[in-house]
This record gives C-alpha cells, structure tokens and sequence, in this order.
C-alpha cells in the first residue's frame, strides 16, 4: 500500500498541500474539511445570485512561483471583460496564446486596478496618504502643520525601544498621522488598544512602509510607470494591480479541489477532525466526526497536515499534552468577523474622481472607514471587483466589514439587528439613502485574524512542543497562527510537501515562510487582511 497523507481543511492551505502532493509525490492525500464549503477564509459566498468575497482577496505574490501556481489553474484575462474598454483597462493584458475572453468562459483571472481609499472627516484621502492638494485641503491647516511638526519631531527623535504597535507606527509615520490614520482602524480590526498590541505585527505585516516610502512611491509612479503583474519593486500595499477569479476567490479554490479529485485526492466536506491520536511518538490517526449524522470514525495516515486552528490542534490531542502547552494554546485569541452585504439601487455619494466606472459609482475596490462614529471598519464594492459578482448590472453590491470577538455584543446581535446597524451607519456617513436598500445579508466568520496578543508571546513553547511529532505539519493561516495571507499559507503548503517528499524532518523553513523577505508582506496596518 502506498503511503496516505490527511489534511486537516480544505481552505488554500490545506487544497494547495493536496494538489503538491498529486503533483510531485506518489502520496495519497485525503482532505477533511469540516464546513460544507471549499475554500476556509477565502470561499466566495452566493446569495441570490450575488457572490460575497469574505473580506475582498487580491491574488497577488511577490513569489513568482506562487502566481504561476495560480496561473496553471486559471489563465490570465486575454481579452477585455464586461466593462473593461469603458474603464481604459484594455492595455495590460497578458500576451499569451491562449483566447481568454471572459465574456465567453468563465474560468479567468481579471486584472484589476487597485484603489482603496480611506473615508474620515465624510471626505475621501489617498490610501497610502500622499502629499496632494487634495490632502491639504481635507485636511485642513491645523492638523497639516501639527502632522508635519509630529513627523519631523519622531524623525529626530526616534523612540529606542518599540514596545507596542503604537510605538511603531509612530517611529514610522509620527504621533499625528498615527492618531488620525491608524489608530482607530488598528484598534478596530483587533479590539485592543495599538499600546498593548506586540510590534512584531507591525514588523511582519508593515516592516517595509513609513510615510517617506509611500512618497517614494508616489514620486516613482510619475517617472516609472510598471505594468507588470509581478510589480517587483513596489511594496505589497502598494501594487497597482492584482488578479481577480471572474467569480471570487472561491471559483479558484473550487476549481483546485475539482482538479484534486480528478487526479485522484479525496476531498470530504462536513468532516470535522475533533481528535488526533498519538502511537510510538507520533500521530497515528485523527478522529472525525460527520457533522450531518454526528458519526464520528478513525482514519490513519503517514503524514497529518493541519490547517484547524493551532488552539484547537493541540487541545484536540489524545495524549498527554504538558498542561504549560496547554495554557498557552487556550490562551491564544482570535478576531472574528461579519460582512453585511448590501444591495443597492444606487449609492448617494458621488463619483468625484476622474476615473470612469460602470453606473459612475465610486472607484474603490475598498474602502476603509476611518470616522470615528461608526463601528463599520471597511466596505467593499464588489461592482468594482468583478462586475461578475453582481447578478443585477444596475444595482450596487457593497461588502460592510465589521471586526468584532464571539461573544461579544456585536457578535451577540441578532442578523436583522446587525442588518438595521449596517444600514443606519451607511446612511449616517452619507453613502445611501434607505430608501435604496433593496436586500441585505448578515454573514459570520470565526476566527478570521489570528491575534497577536493574549498568551501569544509564549507561542514558541507550542511549536517546540509540537516539533516532537515528525509527522505533523502545521500549515497555514490559523494553522500556524500567523498573519499569513492565501500566498503565504499555500508556500506553507508546498514546502511542508517537499520536506516530506525529502524526508527533511526539520520544520524551520516552513516556519520561516513569511519571515524571509522574499515573502514578506508589508501591506501597511494589515489592510489586505
Ligand atoms: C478579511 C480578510 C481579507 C483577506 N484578504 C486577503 C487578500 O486580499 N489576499 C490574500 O492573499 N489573502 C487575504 N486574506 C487571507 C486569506 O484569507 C488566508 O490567508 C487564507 O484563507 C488562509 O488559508 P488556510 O488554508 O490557511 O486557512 P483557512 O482559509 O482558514 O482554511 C482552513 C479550513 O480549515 C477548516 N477547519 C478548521 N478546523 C477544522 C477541523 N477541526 N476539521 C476540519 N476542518 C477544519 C475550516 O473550516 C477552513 O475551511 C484575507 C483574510 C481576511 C480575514
């Protein structure tokens, strides 16, 4: 018999660790995934006809590798989409032999053009802030010279020691332009205060940015424009443009498991790995229970890949774990998440930009929420995305993210309540009229950000811990608890395959993926995620 591997979920991880193994090894692999859905974190949810990306997935890579993976399972747009001529996107599309049309198939990356931007003050700012009169004027005389004062006072007298996030934003950016473009969206998106928030997330997730790159960047754009899709010499935040599946990042995902099970993997929805079993030092078996019927069976494997949250993991080990693992993985915190979606006749607020879109709506892809009276932290518009997402031409599809804990008394909300709260906090920050609401849809995500806190300081005494079983991998997102975006957990993926494959038994290199600056991501405030 050949030798068997089990995967822990069927998220970008744990499909993209299947397909290297069909690929490159004579291993089976067999995946569990415990929702109904493919794709974990990065599936694209359909109602009525609409598609919702949980929190709007850019594929982009600095890993040439990873974005030929992408590319082998869909191409990249050869021919204009729905409303590419009219938005002058026609000109960067790749040149491959190919007829990649997606007005005639599906299967497609689109190429799009970034821009996000923040709302505070009801007015709009470039995201990253530039120095345009536009900024000027918004931000009025008082708040410019104190910003200015502020950065040239942190440029000279730099803090020593970052203790806390806040100290690095404010080494990079300085005290003014960190309280009135980072704070209250950081503190946001993680429910803390920036003070007692670790700087290493700031170091993994923004190392590269502080105000005088993203003028560097803004200069660079003048005389150097780059059309590539690889944008090498840009910061990950502040890439140009990034591909996007015609449906959703989900369509990609499900074409991956699609292509799985042809060659021969298993994929099993609705499987929920609740226990793993531990036999002469190693993990033998995991037990799974049906999340229809509540079966619960044993299955065996030579190599267990784990996705599951890195809690989870260890609390769900037959064996018997040092109860100061214990300690720290119950102590490990996450962020949830709820997008509202909402469908709209047509948006209140204008198009004041002189970038075209169809309906004229306003260009963002997203657009993050600085105001201060409103819990909502960023709102998508999928038109913008993918025009595909949108079943109604006519209608507006907007994604309003809120970053909240389970439990707590957003998540508490009933749907029909959290729907009202979306669409009063739309209203009151001049978006919508009510009047325009056609439907809405409340949707709920767990542990959506592994969190940085909590008893996350003392995380190493886990991975030395679960470093003793040779034959267990931990991938992923919340599988390794890190801030890893979808082309960081698939490099996960792959190098835990080919250390299997080369019967390497040390783990650091995988630890290291998202470490090495190859693969770094320095999205400033994390914003991509
Ligand atoms: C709001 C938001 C925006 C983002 N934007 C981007 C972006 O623009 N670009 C980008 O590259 N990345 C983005 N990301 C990150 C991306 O979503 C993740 O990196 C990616 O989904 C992680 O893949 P994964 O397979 O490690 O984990 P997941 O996607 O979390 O998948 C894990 C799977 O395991 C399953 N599972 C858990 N426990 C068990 C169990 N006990 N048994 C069986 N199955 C189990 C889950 O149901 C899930 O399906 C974003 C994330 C968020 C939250």
């Amino acid at each position: 018999m050949g030798k068997r591997a089990i995967i822990i979920g069927a998220g970008p991880a744990g499909l993209t660790a299947a397909l290297e193994f069909l690929k490159n090894t004579d291993i089976q692999p067999a995946i569990y995934e415990m929702s109904a859905d493919i794709g974990g974190i990065s599936k694209t949810v359909i109602y009525k006809g609409n598609r919702i990306d949980i929190g709007g997935h850019r594929f982009f890579s600095k890993s040439d590798r990873i974005m030929e993976w992408w590319r082998e399972v869909f191409p990249l747009q050869t021919a204009p989409a729905r409303g590419d001529l009219i938005l002058d996107r026609a000109a960067n599309y790749s040149k491959q032999n190919y007829i990649a049309d997606p007005k005639k198939a599906d299967n497609f990356f689109l190429l799009r053009k970034r821009l996000s931007r923040i709302f505070y003050l009801r007015k709009f700012f470039d995201y990253p802030i530039t120095l345009s009169v536009n900024t000027f004027l918004s931000l009025g005389l008082i708040r410019l010279i104190r910003t200015g004062i502020s950065y040239i006072w942190i440029r000279l007298f730099p803090l020593k020691e970052e203790k806390s996030l806040e100290d690095f934003f404010i080494n990079r950016f300085g005290r003014q332009l960190y309280l009135t473009f980072f704070k209250d969206y950081t503190e946001k998106v993680w429910g803390v205060a920036c003070s007692s928030i670790k700087p290493e997330w700031g170091a993994q997730r923004i190392k590269g940015l502080s105000l005088s790159k993203a003028l560097l960047h803004a200069i660079k754009k003048i005389f150097a424009k780059d059309d590539s899709i690889s944008q090498k010499g840009f910061e990950t935040s502040l890439i140009e443009q990034f591909m996007y599946p015609k449906f959703g990042p989900g369509q990609l995902w499900e074409e991956v498991a699609k292509i799985i099970e042809h060659k021969g993997g298993e994929v099993y929805l609705n499987q929920k790995v609740i226990g793993l079993g531990v036999d002469n030092g190693n993990i033998s078996y995991v037990k799974i229970e049906d999340q229809n019927s509540g079966q619960i069976k044993t299955e065996y494997a030579d190599y267990f890949l784990s996705t599951m949250p890195v809690k989870d993991l260890i609390l769900a080990l037959e064996t018997d774990v040092p109860q100061e693992v214990k300690d720290v993985a119950e102590g490990l915190k996450y962020r949830d998440f709820i997008t509202v979606g909402i469908l709209l006749n047509k948006l209140k607020i204008k198009n004041n930009t002189k970038i075209r879109t169809l309906n004229n709506i306003i260009p963002d892809n997203w657009i993050y929420v600085q105001e201060r009276d409103v819990i909502m932290g960023r709102i998508q518009i999928f038109n913008n995305w993918s025009s595909y997402m949108v079943k109604d031409q006519d209608k507006i599809w907007l994604g309003l993210e809120y970053f909240c804990t389970e439990g707590d008394i957003f998540w508490s909300m009933p749907n029909e309540k959290i729907k009202e709260l979306a669409q009063a906090e739309l209203m009151k920050i001049g978006f919508m009229d009510t009047a325009d609401v056609l439907d809405s849809v409340v949707l709920r995500m767990l542990k959506t950000y592994p969190a940085y806190f909590g008893s996350y300081e003392r995380f190493n005494e886990i991975k030395d811990y679960v470093s003793r079983f040779s034959n267990l991998f931990l991938i992923g997102r919340n599988g390794m608890h890190r801030y890893n975006n979808m082309d960081h957990s698939m490099m996960t993926a792959i190098v835990a395959v080919e250390n299997i494959k080369s019967n390497t038994t040390l783990k650091d290199n995988i630890w290291n993926v998202n470490i090495e600056k190859e693969y770094h991501e320095e999205g400033k405030r994390g914003v991509n995620a």
